[in-house]
């Protein structure tokens, strides 16, 4: 007689970027490890596991390539709150006397948060010139970190990657078919004002963060931390 099989759960979680719920289902051991295993690698090592993780524990088809970072992100801390468990309990360090203070986080409470200053992916650069942005995609952090603050050289990496379509009146053009060096040459005619405009876009793009406050167990001062992107809630 064969082993009974243990019977999963599923859940389903609504994305920013997507209509209908997605159904998933909690990580199981051997998702786990596949994890554990990454976080001793790099950045891409994780990249990879994330994508290989998010894949499995999916019950529809949808290609993890094309979804915004924030909600793959938040797609992730789903799926792994529902099988290791809703709180986390997280290192952070206060900020006056730099003691680490274990302090327990409810990633059901984690949420994407919008700016109130977000900014339409329609971007004019004149009057009749545009171009039509995309939110970066996990795929984009092997050539950045979200960590850093964007600068000018970081802008236009993102840039490059996140413009299909130009568009002059009724003109559209799509970045794939023109070569990378008249992309670029497109781009650095660009003034300093319109290269402003687009990192407005990307500056006040949603974000998956959480802000937690605690006393510090130290120096008992009263501390107000931000959570921002995944590895902050992995301890
Ligand atoms: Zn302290």
């Amino acid at each position: 007689m064969p082993l009974p099989s243990i019977e999963i759960p599923s859940y389903e979680l609504k994305l920013t970027t997507i209509e209908e719920k997605i159904p998933f289902r909690p990580f199981l051991v051997k998702e786990e490890k596949i994890l554990l295993h990454a976080m001793e690698g790099d950045q891409n090592d994780m990249v990879n596991a994330m994508k290989q993780i998010i894949s499995n524990c999916l019950l529809v088809e949808l290609n993890v390539d094309e979804l915004p970072l924030f909600d793959l992100e938040y797609l992730f801390l789903n799926l792994r709150s529902k099988s290791v468990g809703e709180t986390a309990e997280l290192l952070l360090t206060c900020q006056e006397c730099e003691e680490q203070n274990p302090i327990e986080v409810d990633l059901g409470e984690v949420q994407i948060k919008f700016s109130p200053n977000e900014v339409s992916p329609n971007v004019m650069l004149t009057d009749k010139l545009g171009i039509v942005l995309k939110y970066p995609t996990v795929n984009m952090l092997k050539f950045f970190s979200f960590d850093d603050d964007f600068n000018f050289d970081t802008t236009l990496d993102i840039i490059e990657h996140c413009v299909d379509i130009i568009f002059e009146g009724e003109e559209l053009y799509d970045l794939n078919d023109y070569s990378k060096e008249e992309r670029e040459n497109f781009f650095q005619q660009m003034t300093q004002q319109q290269f402003g405009e687009i990192q407005n876009f990307f500056d006040n793009m949603p974000r998956l963060l959480h802000n937690v406050e605690f006393k510090c167990h130290a120096c008992e001062s009263d501390q107000l931390i931000t959570l921002e992107g995944l590895q902050n809630f992995f301890g």
